[in-house]
């Protein structure tokens, strides 16, 4: 991920990882800016019957 500001490279200060969401906290190692980025996992690109698997995992039918 780029800085958005500058677009120079960004370095990962801190990372959280949720059940299906891990956030970033970065800074630009140009301009300092710091800001934060997500990563979820795109549960439309499981195949159809893992997709199932983790309906029920949620409770959703
Ligand atoms: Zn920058």
């Amino acid at each position: 991920m780029n800085c958005p500001i500058c677009g120079s490279k960004t370095k990962t200060l801190d990372v959280r990882h949720h059940s299906l969401r891990t956030r970033r906290r970065r800074e630009c190692v140009e301009c300092l800016t710091r800001f934060t980025t997500y990563e979820v996992a795109d549960l439309e690109s499981l195949p159809p019957y893992l997709r199932k698997v983790q309906n029920v995992r949620e409770g959703k039918q």
